[in-house]
């Protein structure tokens, strides 16, 4: 695998109206479970300079259709995050104590030995958490989490329940809505509401809340199956929506971790980077 380009690392400028705040515009992509058809995610992310985090399980590595070690070194050296998602995958809020704490740090370890470098990220199998599975990933020393709240188009504030924009599925409208109510984001569902009317159409769903934070400012957040996308054939749909939001020079395109430390940081350290850079341009 060649090289990402670096150049997306770079900080991007800071839209600064007169006299209005800062707007941030961030864009995240996260993969979760261990299919090989991340492979050909991982071109296509590469072609259209995307940036992502590949969730693993490690309980079947190297096992039928799944990723190897290999694969993973390849994925981390390319510069992608690798990130943990338990052993064998089950839903956490159903395991306690010492189950639950191999399942989140057993696959920390596991992936660290393999790639040689820190894992900090996780995503919940299914989405579903809570105290308990947040203490013990915190215990275990994540620095964020990933969940599978959708039409989330602001600033994530808690590192351990970083929302998603979108998933690449094509949800019914009323999806949308069981996913907003169940996380009690009523304010959410009432912005979005115009949006979810649009959900027969994931990929236009996908650009217009894309075009809102770019607009308002906000995170806009990718998530999805690759094993999914190859089974219902939906790589079109998924390069034409990875193209409309890349390469944008008023974006800032991160990682899932990256984000998770903006997130800690209360989205400081890009603001005092860009205040240093303005001050030796004087
Ligand atoms: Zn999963």
């Amino acid at each position: 695998m060649r090289s990402p380009p670096t150049d997306s690392m770079v900080l991007p400028k800071i839209s600064r109206g007169s006299g209005h705040p800062a707007r941030q515009v961030i864009v995240t992509t996260s993969w979760d479970d261990e299919h090989s058809s991340n492979l050909k995610l991982a071109d296509l992310l590469r072609a259209t300079r995307l940036r992502a985090t590949f969730y693993i399980p490690t309980g079947s590595l190297g096992i039928g259709e799944a990723l190897t070690t290999g694969d993973l070194c390849d994925l981390a050296a390319a510069g992608f995050e690798i990130g943990a998602h338990t052993v064998t995958h089950p839903v956490l809020t159903d395991v306690h104590g010492e189950r639950l704490r191999s399942e989140v740090t057993d696959c920390k370890l596991r992936l660290e030995e393999i790639i040689g470098r820190e894992v900090a990220s996780f995503c919940y199998p299914k989405g579903r958490y809570n105290a308990e599975v947040m203490q013990a990933l915190s215990e275990a020393g994540y620095r964020g989490a990933r969940t599978v709240r959708m039409l989330f188009c602001g600033m994530p504030q808690r590192p351990f329940e970083i929302p998603t924009t979108l998933q690449t599925y094509p949800h019914e409208a009323s999806t949308y809505v069981r996913n907003l109510v169940k996380r009690r984001a009523l304010a959410d569902l009432a912005r979005s509401s115009r949006d979810i009317v649009r959900a027969d159409d994931w990929v236009a769903l996908g650009k217009a809340l894309f075009d809102k934070v770019l607009k308002a400012g906000g995170t806009w957040h990718l998530f999805g199956h690759s094993w999914e996308t190859e089974r219902e054939n939906r790589w079109d749909a998924v390069r034409e929506l990875l193209s409309y939001v890349s390469n944008r020079p008023e974006v800032q395109y991160v990682t899932n971790g990256e984000l998770a430390e903006l997130i800690r940081s209360g989205y400081r350290l890009r603001d005092e980077a860009t205040a240093a850079a303005q001050t030796l341009a004087h």
